[in-house]
């Protein structure tokens, strides 16, 4: 496959951007293809070669590449109005109102620029309100690019996992692993009137895709309630993803005191957002006196963006369309597994899909061909990912270094390591999806 405009690009961004990219996970091995545009549920290369796409910007575009036009006229009228204003505009309050309907815990919200700025800003609210300073994160969960959640180890050894963040910063995070009831309760007993918060993913989306237990997020709700801190679920990949308009939280019955947004909500433009109760969002700065501000905040542009992507879904029924081809991709990826790689895991839910190297257990079966759910009854239930840990003990390097290139040179674009979810959008049609699983077929 011929790749020289691309390998010309990444000659020239070495010399002036950090590693020739602007976010580490893109800088694929030997050199990343460059993008020229896209094209529905596809991707076009600077050398003018067309790949099926299930990065789909890492999760933001539901709708896929070619927005709808009305989704097109929504975010052009808001650029020819002037960009942004530093004053507050109706389709804030829009977006807003769409959010508060559909997400059964969120009362509330304020918008901010990122998923990352959205959990740091959430943390400083949960310590802000509790006057406490510890949180507890899941091993192998991630919540963006920020200090306090950078961090590796257990209970007992939280460090930073990256220079540049102090030791003291780390201090006040209890990693945990994932799906771990025991550790949970064990952490409470010991730090329970220091902890402001437990942070969570609803399901593991950055390491591989780990699906709760059934009752995990019970036991955290209870914990905290019981300990007066907050829970928070980092629904940044799922929100609008998983269950639909109500998030994972609906799909898991648990009413969280605040869910952080990004991805899906801006319609491919950058965003995030706090949700939740009104006791605590209103203590946010004007309203109370916990400090959060931005310049950027309520981008007019990105809110039609995402107002817009979200009423369409919301009439063309596009989690019907894009649930039903995850489903089918999850369900023909453990018919191909249970003969290619019987130890391999298919997991995921809804629109969301990924095949985890385990190196152990045998075939899926019938019980859970739809994508792993932890489910006690499947015989299966021991070799299916738990944790973080768990995938990490995963063929990661085969993964990426021989599976993720060969789909590649088939024409398919995966998330280029073993942890980050796939996705599929409104865009993607059965054909793809058959295609795809041809593909799989293939290379495994
Ligand atoms: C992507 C992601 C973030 C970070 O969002 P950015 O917009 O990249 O800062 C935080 N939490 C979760 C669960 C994510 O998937």
């Amino acid at each position: 496959m011929n790749r020289d405009q691309s390998r010309d690009l990444y000659d020239r961004a070495l010399d002036v951007l950090a590693g020739g990219v602007n976010s580490s996970v893109r800088a694929t091995q030997p050199y990343p293809f460059f993008v020229q545009r896209g094209d529905g549920a596809h991707v076009i290369d600077a050398d003018g070669t067309k790949y099926i796409d299930y990065v789909m910007g890492y999760g933001p575009l539901l709708l896929g590449h070619t927005l709808p036009d009305r989704v097109v006229a929504a975010i052009q009228s808001h650029v020819s109005d002037g960009p942004m204003y530093g004053a507050p505009t109706e389709v804030e309050v829009e977006l807003a109102e769409f959010i508060v309907r559909h997400v059964p815990s969120v009362e509330m919200l304020r918008f901010v620029n990122s998923g990352t700025e959205a959990t740091v800003s959430a943390m400083r609210l949960a310590r802000g309100v509790t006057g406490r300073d510890k949180i507890v994160i899941m091993q192998g969960s991630y919540h963006g690019a920020q200090p306090s959640t950078l961090v590796e180890g257990g209970p007992e050894s939280a460090a930073p996992s990256s220079p540049g963040i102090p030791e003291s910063f780390a201090e006040h995070t209890i990693p945990i692993p994932f799906n771990d009831e025991e550790t949970a309760e064990r952490v409470f007993t010991e730090h329970g009137d220091e902890i402001a918060a437990v942070l969570t993913e609803p399901i593991l989306g950055n390491h591989g895709i780990v699906h709760p237990v059934e009752g995990y997020h019970q036991t955290l709700r209870d914990l905290t309630e019981a300990h007066d801190a907050l829970l928070i679920f980092d629904e940044v990949i799922t929100g609008f993803r998983v269950g639909g308009f109500q998030g994972a939280q609906g799909v898991f019955d648990v009413d969280p005191d605040l869910t952080t947004f990004g991805k899906v909500i801006g319609g491919g433009f950058p965003v995030g957002a706090i949700g939740g109760k009104t006791e605590y969002i209103e203590q946010f700065t004007p309203a109370g006196e916990i400090f959060q501000s931005g310049t950027f905040s309520g981008h007019p542009v990105t809110m039609a963006a995402g107002l817009e992507t979200l009423r369409y879904a919301a009439e063309e029924d596009v989690y019907d369309h894009v649930n039903a081809l995850g489903r089918r991709l999850r369900e023909g990826l453990s018919d191909i597994v249970a003969d290619r790689a019987p130890e391999y895991t298919v997991a995921g839910r809804d629109s969301m899909f990924k095949v985890i190297f385990t190196r152990r257990g045998e075939s899926q079966t019938d019980a859970c061909s739809g994508g792993c759910r932890q489910d006690e009854s499947c015989d299966r239930f021991e070799s299916c990912p738990k944790n973080g840990a768990d995938v990490d003990a995963a063929a990661t390097d085969r993964w990426e270094r021989l599976f993720w290139q060969e789909m590649l040179e088939e024409g398919v674009f995966l998330t280029a390591n073993q942890f980050e979810s796939q996705f599929v959008s409104a865009a993607h049609t059965e054909a793809d999806v058959e295609e795809t699983l041809e593909t799989y077929k293939n290379v495994l």
